[in-house]
């Protein structure tokens, strides 16, 4: 007799488009359909001669008995699912029925089951990008599966910061599920937490809502609504609902998140909460009396006691903040706030009070650096860095950020004594300082003729003599091939430089292309704001003598 098939397919959200060429196929070879009726309906016009077996939504059991029985018979019987027939379909089900009676791939009816789009997915690409992270998808529905256990999912998932696809979140009989479900939530997540709710996505009465975990409730939820809740970096954007790809985060004043330059990435720096940080801090603990090492025995290296222990670590290093009952809340890690500071535009000396707050202000676990640009940079973890830059500003420092930005570097004019081209560094500085740029940008501005703060090595380089200025452009200050700016212009009076320099970054910001340094841009284009650039001189190699190669 001839061997039947069961094709067990997941359609997609229900368009036509939305569903995998292999579902249409198989729905188009199969000579029987067993589906529930929504269901059915849906894929109607796909269908040619088929022998339909209708059946009602909580009779899923004796579907998917029927469907075996009249594979066993010989026909290619198709089983249909919604979304994807693995999740929360026919496909688990159709398998628990095939094992008890005893079935075998080999000698047994042939199975095929085709993937298709689960709700999480189409439901996702509605809102916008909820998703991208780790996600997980939780049933509300408690008729084959203890509420206890359910409850105790919602509340795992929402403590480890999982962005949650809630399905059957709601039907006429079961309403207080959803209530029950946002209470759980409410405990781990912030009322503002974006949620998504969409109703019968990619359908006819498509319908799509965001809103808030704390407001979730006052709209329309059903058996066709999926909603997604998401984790504690998610964000809405122009109605739309996005999940960024990670946690980390470092930013510098006036600019919310500064992208980690390629030679930073996969740095264990830059991920203070990776598990290799964490091991290093555990080696070398900043202080022996604060230590959190805990020295391993062989009774300790339980999942659950490794998981504490980093907690602590973390908690200890200030990467995560403690509210609330250690363990209980999602913590989520702190930003690290990047700043550069100085003493000011030509002062170069730190007061020791100054130099004091700095150090408060990094703490145990901010980091002070100190760079060859004139300049500390302090790196703290904090959410909220007002306080710190209105304490450091109000004690006379000079705070710029730091990343793709102009930097004004001036010499220290002699302690003053030369001072007289102190006012246009600090109107250059009022200008440019800080303003985003292709690639970092130095301007140097020396107070007199012998430069010793080496204005003419930098990008734009400045030197005051005799009450006027000598221009520089397109300095390489390191690498094998580093060469002084050239002098593009002698004797600019001061209003005349002040133009010209505003004029030269402003080209260097509309025409330079992306991460172009400023001495390549200046090399590419030869003109920039009227000054033109000279060619090199090539540096002499000598012939080689043949067969010296
Ligand atoms: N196998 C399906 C899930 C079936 S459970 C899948 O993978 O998508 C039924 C639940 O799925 C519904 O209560 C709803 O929460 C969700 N769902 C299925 N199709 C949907 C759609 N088109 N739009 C929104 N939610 C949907």
């Amino acid at each position: 007799m001839k061997k039947g098939k069961l094709l067990i397919i997941g359609f997609g959200p229900g368009s036509f488009e939305h569903m995998t060429e292999r579902a249409r196929q198989a729905i188009q070879e199969s000579d029987v359909i067993v589906g529930y009726n929504t269901y059915v309906d849906i894929i109607r016009h796909l269908l040619t001669e088929q022998e339909i077996v209708r059946t009602g939504m909580t009779e899923e059991v004796s579907r998917a008995q029927e469907a075996v029985r009249l594979a066993e018979s010989g026909k290619k019987v198709a089983v249909i699912s919604s979304g994807d027939a693995g999740v929360y379909g026919m496909a688990g089900l159709v398998y628990e029925v095939l094992a008890e009676k005893g079935w075998r791939p080999d000698t047994g009816v042939e199975v095929e089951v085709i993937p298709g789009i689960s709700a999480i997915n189409s439901c996702a690409s509605l809102l916008g990008a909820p998703v991208m992270h780790d996600a997980c998808t939780i049933s509300l529905s408690d008729h084959l599966t203890p509420w206890e256990t359910i409850a105790l999912r919602i509340e795992a998932a929402a403590q480890a910061d999982f962005v949650i696809a809630l399905y059957n979140p709601r039907s006429g009989r079961r309403t207080r599920q959803i209530v029950e479900t946002q209470k759980i939530l409410l405990k781990y997540r912030s009322p503002d937490t974006p949620v998504g709710l969409v109703k019968s996505a990619y359908r006819e009465r498509q319908h799509v809502v965001l809103t808030t975990l704390e407001k979730m409730l006052q709209h329309e939820i059903g058996m066709l609504t999926t909603v997604i809740i998401g984790n504690s970096s998610t964000f809405v954007y122009e109605g739309l609902m996005i999940t960024p790809r990670g946690y980390q985060r470092k930013y510098t004043l006036d600019r919310v998140e500064q992208d980690l330059k390629p030679h930073e990435r996969l740095k264990t720096e830059a991920e203070p909460w990776s598990l290799n940080a964490l091991e290093q801090a555990r080696e070398k603990p900043k202080d022996q009396s604060e230590s959190t090492t805990v020295s391993r025995t062989e009774t300790d290296t339980h999942p659950a006691a490794l998981a504490e222990e980093a907690l602590a670590v973390l908690q200890a290093q200030g990467v995560i903040q403690t509210s609330g009952q250690a363990g209980e809340t999602f913590k989520k890690p702190v930003s690290i706030f990047e700043v550069a500071v100085s003493p000011g535009v030509a002062n170069k000396k730190f007061s020791p009070e100054q130099l004091l707050l700095i150090a408060e202000v990094a703490g145990e676990k901010g980091e002070i650096e100190y760079t060859p640009h004139h300049q500390l940079i302090l790196r703290v973890p904090t959410d909220d860095p007002n306080p710190m830059v209105e304490q450091l500003t109000a004690s006379g420092l000079l705070l710029s950020p730091i990343g793709d930005v102009v930097q004004v570097k001036a010499c220290d004019f002699c302690d003053g004594d030369k001072g007289e081209g102190i006012p246009y560094a600090e109107e250059l500085h009022r200008r440019l300082e800080g303003m985003a740029v292709p690639k970092e940008l130095k301007v140097g501005f020396n107070g007199c003729a012998m430069a010793c703060y080496g204005a003419v090595t930098e990008d734009i380089g400045i030197v005051y003599r005799r009450g006027t200025f000598d221009l520089f452009m397109g300095g390489k200050k390191i690498g094998r091939n580093a060469h002084p700016a050239q002098r593009v212009a002698e004797g600019l009076s001061p209003e005349q430089l002040i133009e010209a320099v505003e004029k030269v970054v402003k080209a260097y910001v509309q025409q330079a292309q992306p991460n172009e340094r400023f001495h390549k841009f200046f090399k590419r284009v030869k003109e920039v704001a009227g000054f033109r650039y000279q060619e090199e001189v090539k540096p002499v190699v000598p012939e080689l003598a043949c067969g010296d190669s």
